[in-house]
């Protein structure tokens, strides 16, 4: 980790002082244990203050519409690099004002699930190879890594970023066989127990759209529960107002979701919302072998007419 913080900030330093870039977004150390934050450099003299560590979990791609008049330099997992082929795809950037320092990722540690092992509140945590150390007042605890990974991280096969101007390691080998092992659970439990699952967990929601404000594909100006005329779904926290608001969102990402989890990783609720997401994703890679993000300008399937291919289709 501290080679690859080191190359960051080696890299930063340069574009700033070349002034190839306006700004930086990476990194820095957060003000709680396993936490980093999102942090935006704009000048070389700040360039120390980045870092890389295994709570770097956000998806940085979030806050590239929002610099679009502005050259940036992006730190990018494989999930933010697919995030930024999808929108590029979608124009809502341009390539050419974007320089990524792609990092290959080794998986975030779920700081929600290391809190809850741990016995007491904790004060501090480090890193140490491939294990998690964490203290409190009375204990330490170590922890592997690959027991604390996120499970979006956990069943990753797109770690190594996908598009990049610079690899700032050298790509990591593929530790997941099924991008998909917790929507095969989910589709194992009968229509009955999946739609009370899914009326369980969306009735704990409190419509903060914190997940739709972490989601680098979540990008309309005028949201769909913001609407107002007409108003297409319920406003309220009734079951049919907190139900409608979790399908459209999954719908709305449909072939667009790059599988980061940031959105769960948002909510406060601790709402289970990746299943969703990646139920839809799963369909659409084995209906239309599509993932998304992978190829520049290759459009998602529910976004592309294709007359010649399904002439039935048009009745
Ligand atoms: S989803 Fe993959 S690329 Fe993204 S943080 Fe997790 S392991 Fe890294
Ligand atoms: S829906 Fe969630 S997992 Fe999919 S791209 Fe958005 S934040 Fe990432
Ligand atoms: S972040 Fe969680 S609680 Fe907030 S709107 Fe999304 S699902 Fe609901």
């Amino acid at each position: 980790m501290q080679e690859l913080t080191e190359a960051i900030q080696r890299e930063a330093r340069r574009l700033l002082e070349a002034g190839e870039v306006d700004v930086v977004i990476g990194f820095t150390k957060g003000t709680l244990p396993l936490r980093a934050a999102p942090f935006f450099v704009r000048k070389a003299a700040d360039v120390e203050r980045l870092i890389w560590n295994s709570f770097c979990e956000n998806n940085l791609a979030r806050y590239l519409r929002g610099l679009r008049n502005k050259k940036v330099a992006i730190v990018a997992k494989g999930c933010d690099s697919r995030s930024i082929v999808a929108l590029i795809t979608e124009h809502q950037l341009e390539r050419e004002k974007i320089y990524i320092l792609g990092i290959p990722c080794r998986g975030m540690v779920d700081r929600r699930i290391v809190a809850r092992r741990a016995p007491g509140e904790v004060l501090a945590a480090r890193e140490e190879g491939e294990e998690v150390i964490v203290e409190g007042e009375s204990f330490s605890l170590r922890m592997p890594r690959s027991e604390v990974l996120y499970r979006s991280c956990a069943a990753c096969v797109h770690p190594n970023p996908v598009l990049y101007d610079v690899l700032l390691a050298e790509p990591v080998a593929i530790w997941s066989e099924d991008p998909y092992v917790y929507v095969r659970e989910m589709e194992r439990k009968s229509p009955a127990e999946r739609a009370a699952y899914f009326a369980s967990e969306a009735e704990r929601c409190i419509r903060c759209y914190a997940c739709r404000q972490a989601c680098p594909m979540c990008y309309c100006e005028e949201c769909f529960v913001d609407h107002t005329t007409p108003r297409w779904i319920e406003s309220g926290a009734t079951p049919a107002g907190l139900q409608g608001w979790q399908i459209g969102r999954a719908y709305h990402l449909t072939g667009r979701c790059v599988d980061c989890g940031a959105c769960e990783r948002a909510c406060p609720m601790e709402i289970d919302l990746v299943y969703l997401n990646g139920k839809l994703n799963k369909d659409v890679r084995e209906l239309y072998g599509f993932e998304t993000g992978l190829v520049v300008g290759e459009l998602p399937p529910l976004a592309v007419f294709r007359p010649d291919k399904d002439p039935d289709f048009t009745g």
